[in-house]
């Protein structure tokens, strides 16, 4: 795939591109394979869950589904469980 050693297991561009994306992925708006990819490096790379805030992200959803900020707690509970599943699956995999 690359040929190119990596120095580092950690590639700024990647992450920026699954941070950017992982939206998306909660919101199951990208196909199978681009979930796959973002498990995997939700799972690989520490930066990345601390970096993706689940309560920006619950808001996120919430703000494009109901056009405001008041997250339902059934919504709330439906991405916290996606995400924990999709850690769960993402560590499985390693
Ligand atoms: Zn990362």
């Amino acid at each position: 795939m690359n040929d190119v050693p990596a120095a580092s297991s950690h590639d700024a561009d990647d992450c920026a591109r699954v941070l950017k994306r992982v939206y998306e992925f909660l919101d199951n708006e990208l196909d199978n394979a681009d979930g796959a990819e973002i498990r995997q490096h939700l799972a690989a790379c520490e930066p990345c869950l601390e970096r993706f805030d689940v309560e920006q992200a619950v808001k996120s959803l919430v703000h494009r589904h109901c056009g405001n900020d008041q997250a339902p707690s059934h919504l709330r509970d439906k991405v916290l469980g996606q995400l924990a599943a999709a850690q769960r699956r993402a560590f499985e995999q390693a």
